[in-house]
């Protein structure tokens, strides 16, 4: 197995564990963040030889850039995942508008400029998988983060028609939504009250999530598939 996968946001969270579940199986990865250091860590880290690249990816010459770095030193790149992500919580009526742009910029836009830049490749080699990470926010909406649910919203109806457009090629286009994930992201909420509302009643791990995105990267006969991994809170939001 010697097959590349480009991990955005692949340094912490739900990428990293990503990588960390596609190393193990012998993948070689690119591991994608805008801090280099804490990138180049967390590929150090993994078993294998694993390269760690800086890509804002909301820029899209840094993502373009990126991509002729990951080829030239790793290869064609076969598998994506986009797991770059923010979130700006507030009231719509207290939200700056650079607030909704650098969420809307980040997590839909950066997704869509990643996998554009893929898709040359994948097209020229007649196959590929990309998983985008989405958010059950974008499934179900929450008050205090209608531009990050915008945003994943968005990233359902852009994954759905992209898989339409590029299943011809073999290519295809998959989206994991997860709940409430323990990460630096939701370290400042009060987990104690919010898995009250949670029918599994506590918080994912990371490790839960990778299995879900690393099912549908794998899964041949997959595509255009929302996947919600969120310990059953969507039967109660
Ligand atoms: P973390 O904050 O733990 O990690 C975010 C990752 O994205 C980091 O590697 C970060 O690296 C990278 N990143 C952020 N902005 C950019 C950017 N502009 N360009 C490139 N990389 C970037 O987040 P999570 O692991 O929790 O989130 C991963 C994804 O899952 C996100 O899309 C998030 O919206 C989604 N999600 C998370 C949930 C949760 O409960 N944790 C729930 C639902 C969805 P760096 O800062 O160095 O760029």
């Amino acid at each position: 197995m010697n097959k590349v996968c480009a991990i955005f946001g692949g340094s912490r969270g739900i990428g990293r564990a990503v990588a960390q579940l596609m190393a193990q199986k012998g993948y070689r990865l690119a591991i994608v963040a805008r801090n280099l250091e804490v990138a180049k860590a967390a590929a150090g880290e993994l078993r294998g030889n694993h390269l760690a690249f800086s890509c804002d990816v909301a820029k899209e010459h840094d993502v373009q850039n990126t991509f002729e770095e990951i080829e030239k030193h790793l290869g064609q790149v076969n598998f994506l995942v986009n797991a770059a992500g923010i979130n700006r919580d507030s009231l719509l009526i207290r939200t700056k508008t650079e607030d909704m742009v650098s969420q809307l910029h980040t997590n839909l836009l950066g997704s869509m400029l990643t996998c554009k830049a893929a898709m040359r490749t994948m097209i020229q080699q007649q196959g590929g998988s990309i998983v985008n990470v989405g958010s059950i926010t974008g499934l179900k909406g929450n008050s205090g983060q209608s531009a990050y649910s915008a945003s994943k919203g968005g990233l359902v109806g852009f994954s759905r028609a992209l898989a339409k457009e590029v299943a011809k090629k073999k290519i295809r286009v998959n989206v994991v939504a997860p709940g409430f994930v323990h990460t630096d992201m939701t370290k400042d909420l009060k987990e104690e009250h919010l898995k009250n509302s949670i029918p599994l009643g506590r918080f994912g791990e990371t490790i839960e999530v990778a299995h879900a995105i690393l099912f549908l990267l794998e899964s041949p006969y997959i595509t255009g598939h929302v996947l919600v991994v969120d310990g059953g809170l969507q039967l109660v939001m």
